[in-house]
């Protein structure tokens, strides 16, 4: 059985009154809802002030990034233990944001998962092709490649912590979205393997979420997909009631198609 699960990724987005607001109208909007696990990432520097606001309740709180060692001389970084002291449960890792603008690397994307799980957070490991690598046939070797750099090193148990979120670089935040057909090829592929780098009970049971244009009118359709379990949402995120309207799709979707899947 796997609970679908969706996440708010608010970017560089927000002050902390803002941030505030929002969190609290997707409290409200959330009060009673069920079959569905859901979490907000904000900016750093909301992050205390959403965790005040979401009270430790059962929404849980991420962040969008993390720097692999514990404590150092990086400045301008953000290390793990911080994030555990503000009660952050998910750690977004290796956005394409991140991957284009900062340029990390597979390899230090590797060491953030590490880093994520050996502090006892969920890696959100986020993967997808560009557009020129989908229209250059490329795009199975592409995230074939993130995802075993990805978790190299893990042992299958780690990888069972882990969760992956394909997103297509070419879908996020474009307004055109992966079709179900598209984002279902994938999810099955990669679910094959981490079949093949931990175990086929580890690959049923790991969550893959799809991101990249989700609202609330293709939500449903995307998570009916028997390997979409939920999905990593950028701009829809940022409206409460669109937010919520997504999550609502995957409590209505998330369970009872996939038991046993
Ligand atoms: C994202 O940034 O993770 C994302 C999926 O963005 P959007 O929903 O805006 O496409």
């Amino acid at each position: 059985m796997r609970t679908a699960l969706v996440i708010g990724n608010w970017k560089m987005n927000g002050t902390i009154a803002e941030s505030r607001a929002l969190a609290s109208a997707v409290r409200d909007g959330l009060k009673r809802i069920r079959d569905v696990h859901v979490a907000v990432c904000p900016p750093f520097t909301a992050l205390a002030a959403v965790a005040e606001v979401l009270g430790g309740g059962t929404i849980g709180l991420g962040a969008q990034t993390c720097h692999h060692e514990p404590s150092g001389p990086h400045t301008g970084e953000i290390a793990p233990p911080m994030l555990v002291e503000l009660g952050c449960r998910f750690v977004l890792v290796g956005h394409s944001e991140r991957r284009k603008e900062m340029g990390e690397t597979d390899e230090q994307i590797n060491s953030k998962v590490h880093a994520v799980l050996a502090h006892g957070m969920t890696p959100v490991l986020c993967l997808g092709e560009t557009g020129e690598e989908r229209r250059q046939g490329l795009t199975f070797t592409t995230v074939e490649g993130q995802l075993r750099a990805g978790v190299a090193g893990l042992n299958p148990d780690d990888i069972a912590r882990c969760v992956l979120a394909y997103e297509p670089v070419w879908a996020i935040g474009t307004g055109v979205n992966a079709t179900p057909g598209q984002a279902a090829e994938i999810h099955g592929y990669l679910r094959g393997l981490v079949s093949e780098v931990a175990s086929k009970e580890i690959a049923q049971a790991v969550r893959i979420l799809y991101g990249g244009s989700v609202k609330s009118d293709n939500a449903e359709a995307l998570f009916a997909e028997a390997d979409i379990d939920g999905g990593l949402i950028g701009g829809a995120s940022l409206k409460a009631t669109e937010f919520v309207a997504i999550v609502k799709k995957g409590a209505a979707t998330g369970v009872a198609p996939k038991g046993g899947s």
